[in-house]
């Protein structure tokens, strides 16, 4: 079993600090249509993030994008600081919030949304949507 990592990160402004674990060093991206709205592009966040816990919660604003998920940003300086499901507190920290630069990129989710005009070049695991939801029904 991969070993715990302890990281740090700040929001741009520097209202909101987070501190969490990850299990390894893996971090996944997510290319489905409303990841690329939030950001822009495709979301690159760290997995098995697990004792999340944020100082300056009282800058945190979260948007329900889905039933079952919610996402938190900086209202100050608009970072996102996660995307969360309701039910389970599983979080997602979006990497480039993290101090921490030794990662793995390890996998690709919702590769079916992806658009033809970008392809990250690193050899990962690929799920599709259906795939995604499949895996999720398994675990609860
Ligand atoms: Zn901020
Ligand atoms: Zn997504």
């Amino acid at each position: 079993m991969a070993t715990d990592i302890q990281h740090l990160g700040k929001c741009l402004c520097g209202a909101v600090g987070v501190a969490l674990k990850t299990q390894g060093n893996n971090i996944s991206a997510c290319h489905c249509s409303m990841c690329r709205k939030w950001g822009g592009g495709p979301l690159l966040v760290a997995e098995f993030a697990h004792e999340v816990s944020f100082t300056g919660a009282e800058h945190i604003t979260t948007f329900s994008s889905s039933e079952w998920a919610e996402r938190g940003f900086c209202k100050q300086c608009g970072t996102h600081l996660f995307y969360r499901l309701k039910q389970e507190r599983h979080y997602a920290i979006p990497v480039g919030l993290l101090d921490s630069s030794d990662w793995t990129f390890t996998e690709q989710i919702f590769i079916d949304q992806k658009p033809d005009f970008y392809a990250f070049s690193n050899n990962t695991n690929m799920l599709t949507e259906e795939e995604v939801f499949a895996q999720h029904s398994n675990k609860s």
